[in-house]
């Protein structure tokens, strides 16, 4: 069933978020965007007459409670979002917690203390997601940033609520945005593929490959796929042990049937700066002291073709070194080419944290059809892997999980 359809009306629901916004050193937000992404999820329990137990981790605290990482710092931009006054309890889990659960009355909203101020939590734990779990009578995630953590309150917690658990606004959106572009993709289906390494990307690649019409392949890696071929790529960035795997993918790629778009030419630095000399050249002759850092002219007017003639567009990774103002110039294009597919009819899909941050520096997220919140979940997920807090949510039986 899916998170609208349920009525949380007298329900005391435990909501994981992903509230792991960034903080100054006056532990002001310096950005609040995954508080805002949650508020549908956490306005419509509230709407229904339900209440609502926060949960979330905040950055990466070493050893037990440490101040700059405390979700207190959180409450009251929470309040002024939810426009209530929201309750902190400054205990995850134990008597306190209980105590200020069992009086939450309909509508009231309290926060916990970061998840990860206990080891239990990125353990997975289970006595630690039995004690969460005793605080709500229903379990809904909504991070999918940890989706694909196996962690007590994503996924070990989910155990405790067979019948009554759900998916939340976000999480729902960001799934059905991946299978939309994984199960039955609108051809022609256009993968971009871009950014620092071809070994981060492999998997993607290769299981999207019997999927696509088209793989561009752009950014960092596509040198490996140069240097595969023959080509003298000077001092660009290169993985030696993957030369076979790039010439795998070209291989499978003819089998397939797939069409796989590689630079033909590329924007030359003598150094790695953004005021370094610079020049273009074919990406099969970069001469020797000189590396690759932005794909050329004839390049993105290919790209572009392709991409403005896709139904369907999944971008992850650069392609070049974009957050140099000299070596955008391919971001940029492929960005805009996306955004005029999507005003043709497209379903473009942008994901991974490059991409996310290219397209919102150029203040085009609105303009594309989805931006996926969640890097390394959304990665997993393309790479066909199955997320532990999603199944732990989509297996009616329960999550069946390990008791050593
Ligand atoms: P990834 O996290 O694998 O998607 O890689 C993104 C990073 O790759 C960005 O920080 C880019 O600056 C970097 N990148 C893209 N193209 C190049 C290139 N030609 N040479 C070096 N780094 C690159």
């Amino acid at each position: 069933m899916s998170f609208s359809n349920h009525n949380f009306k007298n329900k005391k629901v435990l909501v994981r978020v992903d509230f792991n916004v960034p903080l100054d050193a006056e532990f002001n937000i310096t950005d609040d965007t995954r508080m805002r992404a949650a508020l549908p999820t956490l306005n419509k329990i509230i709407a229904d007459g339900g209440s609502v137990i926060v949960m979330s981790h905040l950055g990466r605290p070493k050893l037990g409670f440490e101040e700059k990482f405390s979700m207190k710092h959180l409450v009251s931009h929470l309040s002024e979002l939810l426009n209530k006054e929201v309750k902190f309890c400054e205990e995850s889990i134990g008597e306190k917690a209980k105590n200020m659960s069992a009086e939450l009355k309909t509508g009231e909203v309290m926060v916990l203390e970061n998840l990860r101020f206990y080891k239990h939590e990125t353990a997975g734990n289970l006595y630690f997601a039995e004690e969460l779990s005793q605080l709500g009578d229903f379990y809904v995630n909504d991070a999918f940033g940890t989706a694909h953590r196996a962690h007590a309150s994503t996924t070990m917690i989910a155990n405790y609520f067979t019948g009554n658990k759900s998916f939340g606004n976000l999480l729902e959106n960001e799934i059905n945005s991946l299978e939309k572009v994984l199960s039955e993709p609108k051809k022609p289906f256009t993968a971009i593929i871009g950014g620092a390494k071809v070994s981060g990307k492999i998997n993607v690649i290769e299981n999207l490959m019997d999927k696509v019409t088209d793989i561009i392949i752009g950014g960092g890696m596509s040198y490996t796929f140069i240097k595969a071929q023959g080509g003298k790529i000077g001092s660009s960035l290169v993985e030696d042990n993957q030369i076979s795997t790039a010439l795998e993918i070209i291989e499978k790629a003819k089998k397939l049937g797939v069409n796989l778009h590689i630079p033909v030419d590329t924007i030359i630095a003598d150094s790695f700066s953004n005021e370094a000399n610079q020049s273009e050249c074919n990406i099969f002759e970069i001469p020797e002291g000189w590396m690759g850092l932005d794909i050329g002219t004839k390049t993105i007017e290919q790209f572009k073709t392709v991409v403005t003639n896709s139904a369907t567009i999944l971008w992850n990774g650069p392609m070049g070194v974009f957050e140099m103002e000299s070596f955008e110039k391919g971001t940029k294009a492929i960005a805009y080419s996306v955004v005029e597919a999507t005003e043709k009819g497209s379903f473009s899909l942008i994901g991974g944290g490059d991409s996310v941050a290219a397209i919102n520096k150029y203040e085009l997220g609105e303009s594309v059809s989805y931006v996926s919140t969640g890097g390394g979940a959304m990665l997993e997920y393309l790479e066909g892997k199955e997320l532990p807090g999603v199944v732990a949510i989509t297996h009616k039986e329960g999550f069946k999980v390990n008791e050593d």
